[in-house]
């Protein structure tokens, strides 16, 4: 069984959609289909939940407004025939008398992640009828009745696997359609598995399954080797290691989301990256095999908060950095980079939550300096560490950017540095010319 995801982009206009019903069709076998959201979409329902936790209601009723117009001219043209064109207008209907029921009751997180699930819902919910127009036989395989989180947020895929499996054992139709993205937490509520999540959803599926092979067609021909958003001159990868593609993903790929590969990687699955726009393109497989020392990718990630513990009582001491790993711990907040001398300790980590907290709790410990928006920039390459000379390579394509922190040798898959944000673009566009050869 193949597991074929398509992102808001892929579905965004009624011609990919009905694109994407030409594809889907041409793969063999049996397939499971998820869908993201249409384009802007879940922006756009970012915005109208914030506007009514602000208790904007004008705003809100604005944004939902614009949005329900351009819902409407989609489902029209997405159908044909007259039938079809009431359908798609009933459900255009039902899910906006939602969003002004849910802008109209007392709003708080919980009517937030119900306002942000629907945007999946109505995607699949216009494709299984588009589908069911061209007389393509197909289900509704709901997300919500299999996708669940723990109570730290993890996806149970225990669970979701013995779910599925009697849910396939009855089905005889070759494409299911599900929801990315969307899940039930603990508390049997609405939740998600975070922005650019319906990647995620594809691979806990497919790991649950055991699928043949994962499929995640977006709008550019694979993983490129550097963020095509900054550098002008990328080229998509052939192959990847799972380490590879995992490392890309968490720090700052946008192409997958960061913990997209960590179940597809657990049973072996393999993972491809396709291109909607241009389906002949080879694309990206990612997969256990691939070569060795070479720089494979670039990825930056943003958002960063570096901080620095200085304290006398290091030198010698052991059990120091135990102290200071318990108070991340505590407050739930994991560490990105370290590094360390006699008598100090840096650390980075991306969730300024319970910063605070944090900082007054390692004030014990010594002196601290916090240094905010910094970037992780890591270059990738299977066994890039046994690279003969790679700092090297590495420090002269950087050339007179200034350094933050290191981070060498804990895996042999990624070199880490730290760069103060506004160093960010200069540095992407450096590493590609100096380690790629392209500019
Ligand atoms: P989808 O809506 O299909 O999930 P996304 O926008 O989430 O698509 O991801 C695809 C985008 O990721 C690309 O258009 C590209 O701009 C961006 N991207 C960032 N880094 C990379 C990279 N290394 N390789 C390919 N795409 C990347
Ligand atoms: N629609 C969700 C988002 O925009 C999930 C996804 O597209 O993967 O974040
Ligand atoms: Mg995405």
């Amino acid at each position: 069984m193949l597991v074929v995801k398509f992102g808001g982009t892929s579905v965004g206009k009624p011609e990919r959609m009905k694109k994407i019903a030409e594809l889907v069709l041409s793969m063999p076998g049996k397939k499971i289909v998820v869908l993201s959201a249409l384009s802007g979409t879940t922006n756009a329902l970012v915005r109208i939940g914030d506007h009514l936790l602000a208790q904007q209601h004008t705003g809100a009723q604005n944004e939902i407004a614009e949005l329900e117009k351009h819902y409407l001219q989609f489902s029209k043209e997405l159908y044909s025939s007259e039938a079809y064109q009431a359908i798609g207008q009933e459900i255009v209907s039902r899910y906006f008398s939602l969003f002004r029921l849910l802008a109209a009751g007392k709003f708080d997180d919980r009517s937030y992640r119900e306002l942000l699930a629907q945007g999946e819902l109505v995607s699949t919910e216009f494709f299984y009828h588009h589908l069911q127009e061209r007389k393509i036989s197909s289900r509704l395989l709901p997300a919500l009745h299999f996708m669940t989180i723990d109570e730290n947020h993890e996806p149970e895929l225990e669970k979701i696997s013995e779910r599925l499996k009697p849910i396939l054992e009855s089905v005889n139709v070759d494409i299911l359609v599900t929801q990315g993205y969307i899940c039930r937490n603990q508390n049997n509520e609405i939740d998600n598995l975070k922005r650019g999540g319906s990647d995620y959803t594809a691979s806990l599926i497919g790991a649950a399954i055991r699928a043949e092979e994962i499929q995640i067609w977006t709008d550019i021909d694979g993983m490129h080797n550097n963020d095509p958003r900054i550098v002008k001159k990328t080229m998509p990868i052939a192959e990847l290691t799972f380490d590879e593609a995992s490392e890309l993903a968490y720090f700052g790929a946008k192409i997958l989301h960061p913990s997209t590969i960590v179940p597809a990687q657990k049973y072996g699955v393999p993972v491809r990256l396709k291109n909607t726009m241009d389906e002949k393109a080879p694309g990206t497989i990612i997969s256990d095999k691939g070569s060795k020392h070479q720089f494979k990718a670039i990825a930056a990630k943003d958002g960063i908060i570096a901080i620095n513990i200085k304290s006398s009582r290091m030198l010698l001491a052991y059990g120091f950095l135990r102290k200071v790993f318990e108070v991340f711990e505590k407050h739930k907040t994991s560490i990105d980079m370290i590094s360390t001398s006699e008598v100090a300790v840096s650390v980075t980590i991306d969730d300024s939550t319970r910063l605070t907290e944090i900082v007054a709790e390692l004030g014990k410990l010594g002196t601290i300096e916090v240094d905010k928006n910094q970037t992780i920039i890591c270059i990738v390459g299977n066994a890039l560490a046994e690279k003969e000379a790679v700092l090297q390579e590495v420090f002269s394509a950087l050339g007179a950017i200034k350094i933050r922190m290191v981070s060498f040798g804990g895996s042999h898959n990624n070199i880490s540095i730290l760069v103060d944000t506004t160093q960010k673009d200069k540095a992407l566009n450096l590493l590609n010319e100096g380690l790629f050869n392209l500019k």
